[in-house]
């Protein structure tokens, strides 16, 4: 996912502008920005290609979940299913909002499995959060369907996979809302940063609100600071030259995309060498941004013995069934419940534990897991690192 890899020239004009303009913050100073506004353009700009009415640009992909729940009005009592295959920080913002995550099994997407989200739907199930993990759709027009037919709001969690799609229309614009983050090794980075798109009026205005303190941007009688507040809010503002970073890197999405899908498709080639081996299944397999490969090995051992040979060639794929930041039973904090508060929430709520997890709640999920290997793809993959990995998969496959 690496925008990193074509940080240049475009990124330092945009950041230049807004030195020379002297104004970081991304409200007021009209005089003195002389009509420069980055997060704003970057907020319309991003809108539109997602093709959506409205954006809200915000401090981190983190972020954008806890503002897109609160928007939502979701809170303690509540419960938010998602998958246990994901980044931590979609079931942290389930658990700071005060609601309580529920974990829904993957299918060979990788993603949410629609069969499960139907039976792990409660009448305590406010919203559901697929996420559209390394690159490729989750069953999202299912998902869709099964959450209007219980009429609930879905988040699409697309941090990992700005600039994907589902028959032509862009993965985050299927929900009430789909959030996205711009940090380090995202496909396009803001050094940290967040968005959040929508087509609803009303929860952009609630989330532009929410995320500046209760501030409504409107022109006010006595300026900003002279307006009311309708509730409660916090600070999640983005700053000027991280929309100028990204209205740099999101002209070059569509190129980092493309380049990724002709190294996707060397590194598919590379590893079909394999016996057995099988790809991740794509809902849309022309709408894939193409950020990682996923494999699959017929079973567990095996998908191990290849990954040893893989790495002793200098060419180790990710085993997600060990990562300790993006799979279920391996996130021990949420597994015993820990937290720094005295009082052990969000676990626990007047001496009484709220949830248990069982590690052994998800059988499917393993049971993928467990077969999966990953390779990050590239924008740029040099012919010398090609031929390694080719070679280490020749050598994986007769070992
Ligand atoms: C990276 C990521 C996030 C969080 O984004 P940050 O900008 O790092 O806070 C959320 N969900 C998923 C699936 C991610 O990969």
């Amino acid at each position: 996912m690496p925008g990193f890899e074509v940080f240049g020239a475009e990124e330092r004009q945009e950041a230049l502008a807004v030195l020379d303009s002297g104004v970081l913050f991304r409200y007021e100073f009209a005089k003195e920005r002389a009509g420069v506004y980055k997060v704003r353009e970057f907020e319309e700009r991003f809108a539109r290609y997602c093709g959506v009415a409205h954006a809200q640009a915000v401090t981190s992909g983190t972020a954008a979940l806890k503002v897109a729940l609160v928007a939502l009005g979701i809170g303690p009592g509540d419960e938010v299913i998602t998958q246990g295959f994901t980044f931590v920080a979609t079931w942290e913002a389930i658990l700071d909002v005060g609601a309580i995550p529920v974990f829904c099994e993957i299918d060979e997407t990788l993603n949410m499995d629609p069969a499960d989200l139907e039976r792990k739907i409660s009448d305590r199930t406010r919203a559901i959060i697929p996420v559209h993990m390394m690159g490729a759709a989750a069953r999202i027009l299912e998902i869709k369907q099964i959450a209007d037919r219980h009429a609930l709001p879905v988040i699409e969690d697309n941090a990992q996979s700005p600039g994907a799609s589902v028959q032509g229309g862009k993965l985050g614009s299927f929900g009430a809302l789909g959030t996205f983050s711009f940090d380090p090794v995202k496909t396009m980075t803001t050094g940290e940063g967040g968005m959040v798109v929508t087509r609803d009026p009303e929860l952009w205005r609630a989330m532009s609100e929410y995320h500046d303190h209760g501030h409504d941007h409107l022109p006010n009688p006595g300026g900003r600071g002279g307006e009311g507040r309708r509730f409660v809010g916090f600070n999640f503002r983005m700053m000027e030259l991280q929309g100028a970073l990204g209205l740099a890197q999101l002209a070059k999405l569509d190129g980092i995309i493309a380049a990724q899908r002709a190294n996707k498709e060397r590194l598919r080639q590379a590893v079909s060498v394999l016996d057995g081996v099988s790809f991740r299944a794509q809902v849309d397999a022309a709408g894939d941004s193409a950020t990682f490969l996923a494999f699959l090995l017929p079973e567990a051992g095996r998908a191990r013995a290849v990954n040893r040979v893989l790495r002793e060639q200098g060419a180790g794929a990710v085993y997600f069934a060990e990562n300790t930041w993006h799979y279920y039973p391996r996130w021990e904090h949420l597994l015993a419940g820990a937290t720094l508060a005295r009082s052990g929430w969000p676990f626990q709520d007047g001496g009484r534990r709220r949830v248990i997890y069982d590690p052994k709640a998800l059988p499917q999920s393993a049971a993928i897991m467990d077969r999966t290997l990953v390779y990050q793809v590239p924008v740029r993959l040099s012919e010398e690192r090609l031929a390694q990995i080719a070679a280490a998969a020749k050598a994986a496959a007769k070992a």
